[in-house]
């Protein structure tokens, strides 16, 4: 896998703020948080994203994850906390070594959420089965 910047900051090459670490795990304040107190979670082994990323090491960031969110939270004062990950570019994903947002959110209305297309139940039954079809 290419050297991302999440690598270097893995060996201490580039200076991050830390809140955690673990044999497997690091936790380091976003460079550029989408809220204050926005906390990137990564596996210190260099997988891509989702797509590559084996049980345990994936089992083990979102342990920290579980682990440290009421921190983050209550760190802000927050109520909420956004989990949030990106996996490819189309996706969002600009760093290509797995990652989870943890973003709190003090309140509701400071933020645009997801849109929400109409139920159409015949193109979600027909998604569903070619979903079915790859799992099996
Ligand atoms: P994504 O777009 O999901 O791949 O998120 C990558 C995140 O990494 C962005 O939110 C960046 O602000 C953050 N980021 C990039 N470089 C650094 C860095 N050196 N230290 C901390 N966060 C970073």
């Amino acid at each position: 896998m290419e050297d991302t910047v999440f690598g270097k900051i893995i060996r201490r090459e580039l200076p991050a703020e830390i809140v955690y670490e673990d044999d497997e795990t690091l936790a380091f304040m976003n460079i550029e948080p989408v809220t204050p107190g926005h906390t990137l979670v990564i596996p210190k082994k260099p997988f891509r994203n989702i797509f590559d990323i084996d049980d345990e090491t994936l089992a083990a960031v979102m342990r920290t994850v579980r682990k440290i969110s009421p921190a983050v939270r209550d760190s802000v004062n927050a109520k909420g906390v956004h989990i949030n990950s990106n996996h490819e570019a189309e996706a969002g994903q600009t760093v290509f070594h797995l990652h989870v947002h943890i973003i709190p959110r003090v309140e509701r209305g400071t933020y645009a959420f997801w849109p929400k297309l109409p139920h159409d139940p015949v193109e979600a039954s027909e998604i569903a089965s070619r979903i079915r079809k790859e799992i099996a």
